[in-house]
């Protein structure tokens, strides 16, 4: 939606959010009802975030994109909300409590005010390459809309993929192609920023002793996402190397959090859950496979979630208490795990094969503002709030964090935070101005 405002002057938001995942989404639908301008800066080329690649979601088991596809909706539909995809934020700079921030707009070589979305162009090119949001399992074409439902639905053609055939633009009905687009920079000014940035996940192939490197079959808690959803890569559960049904899978916790040696000392707060989540929705879609978690802890902390864990094992989900030292890639494609069990003395070294294994990756931090932005990060990577009192105030004036920008968390939590620092924006917009105003009246009367 863009705002109706003077053309000749620079559009000025009282708020901007970083990241249109589903925290900066929530901050600024809130901030939005409330009457202030918002812009909603996304890097990729849909609002959404991660939640968009998820299932169905803990604890209880809603389909991610009932969540996520109204609040997509609901933020491009809003008159108070402007929003720009395929842009990063990449610095801000405050001067005299205005923040300056520094956008770049990516080169999309497509018109977005004449593209009405018919994909002609993406049915019609011939370069495919491995789609990033199926994980690679499924393919997308150098040109296209990113997916189904995302907003906005506008094409984009990737550079990199491009053969320069000139199909598309000759299909496209619009005139839409613009082969010679260039990046811009600009500075957009506001009052305040919400920092909602998210998390990426560590490589699988953090721990060598994994060999994650060395087989398909050992996959990301994302790409397990991918194979349950209804519209995945093959629209039901198959192992990658082979297409075979799996009939042993195996989650493998901490596999990339909890260990200061790979620089990831926290535990990432999610993956017990979606671990969980995962086993429970395998338990349906292949009724007669094994499933085993290898655990340390289970982290069970939210509302109803420990029922969740208890409701696991009831379905018959196993839950092996121990460290996986080791991973071997073995014939047809299984693994051997290399297991030192922390609840059997007796048998403490075990063996167990299994034809399909998914690691719970490490959460980083996505945006690294340190250098760029007044704010300053904790030691753990992520955004460092240092007011307990304020849990999204960030180390500088004006500048707010939610979402897992500030740390691992499920998403109501995130969605609660994202509600709290739109709060927490507003009134400080509100004693800004206050202030502002008091000492315009006071140089009146006093001249
Ligand atoms: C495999 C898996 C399964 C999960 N399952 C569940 C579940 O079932 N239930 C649950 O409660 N939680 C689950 N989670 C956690 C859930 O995904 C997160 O809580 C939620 O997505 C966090 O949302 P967010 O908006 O903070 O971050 P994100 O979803 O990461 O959104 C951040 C957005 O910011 C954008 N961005 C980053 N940097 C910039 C920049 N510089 N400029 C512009 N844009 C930028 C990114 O492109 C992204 O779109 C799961 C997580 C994983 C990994
Ligand atoms: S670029 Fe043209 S062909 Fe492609 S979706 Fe847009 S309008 Fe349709
Ligand atoms: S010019 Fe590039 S994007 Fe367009 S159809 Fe050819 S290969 Fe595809
Ligand atoms: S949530 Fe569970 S799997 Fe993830 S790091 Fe913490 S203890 Fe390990």
């Amino acid at each position: 939606m863009t705002l109706a405002t003077d053309p000749s002057k620079p559009y000025r938001p009282d708020a901007l959010v970083v990241g249109g995942g589903i925290a900066g989404m929530q901050s600024a639908l809130d901030l939005a009802d409330q009457g202030l301008k918002v812009m909603l800066v996304e890097r990729g080329p849909s609002i959404g975030g991660h939640m968009i690649a998820l299932a169905k979601v803990f604890p209880t088991l809603d389909c991610a994109s009932c969540i996520t596809a109204p609040k997509m909706s609901a933020s491009s539909h809003h008159d108070n909300i402007k929003i720009l995809v395929n842009t990063e934020v990449q610095a801000i700079q405050t001067i005299n409590g205005v923040h300056h921030v520094k956008l770049l707009k990516k080169a999309t070589y497509v018109n977005f005010d004449k593209c009405i979305g018919c994909r002609l162009c993406e049915y019609a090119c011939d370069a495919e390459y491995p789609d990033p949001l199926e994980e690679g399992l499924g393919a997308k074409r150098a040109i296209g809309v990113a997916f189904t439902n995302a907003i906005p639905q506008k094409a984009v053609l990737d550079p990199e993929l491009c053969a320069t055939c000139g199909t598309c633009a000759r299909v496209c009905p619009t005139d839409a192609i613009e082969f010679d687009q260039q990046p811009e920079t600009v500075i957009v000014e506001t009052d305040a920023v919400v920092v909602a940035s998210g998390f990426a996940l560590n490589s699988l192939n953090v721990k060598p002793q994994y060999n994650a490197m060395r087989s398909k079959n050992i996959i990301s808690g994302l790409t397990m996402e991918r194979l349950l959803a209804p519209h995945g890569p093959y629209g039901r559960v198959l192992r990658p190397s082979d297409g075979k049904i799996p009939s042993s899978v195996a989650f493998v916790q901490c596999a990339g959090s909890r260990d200061a040696s790979i620089g990831v000392p926290y535990c990432s707060r999610v993956c017990c859950m979606y671990a969980i989540k995962q086993a429970m929705l395998l338990s349906g879609a292949l009724p007669i496979a094994d499933i085993t978690i290898y655990y340390m802890d289970i982290r069970a902390f939210g509302k109803g979630y420990e029922e969740f864990y208890q409701n696991a094992k009831a379905m018959g989900v196993n839950f092996v208490r121990g460290k996986v030292a080791r991973i071997d890639p073995v014939d047809d494609g299984d693994l051997l795990l290399h297991v030192e069990s922390t609840e059997d003395a007796e048998n403490f070294l075990q063996q167990h094969r299994h034809d399909l294994v998914v690691l719970a990756q490490g959460m980083l931090p996505e945006w690294d503002m340190s250098g760029t932005t007044p704010v300053r990060r904790a030691p753990d990577g992520f955004v460092a709030t240092p007011m307990l009192t304020s849990p999204t105030a960030t180390t500088a004036p004006g500048i707010f964090v939610a979402g897992v920008a500030a740390g691992p968390k499920d998403i109501v939590d995130t969605i609660a935070e994202a509600g709290a620092a739109a709060m927490q924006v507003s009134q400080y917009l509100y004693q800004k101005r206050s202030i502002a105003v008091d000492q315009t009246q006071a140089a009146v009367l006093v001249g």
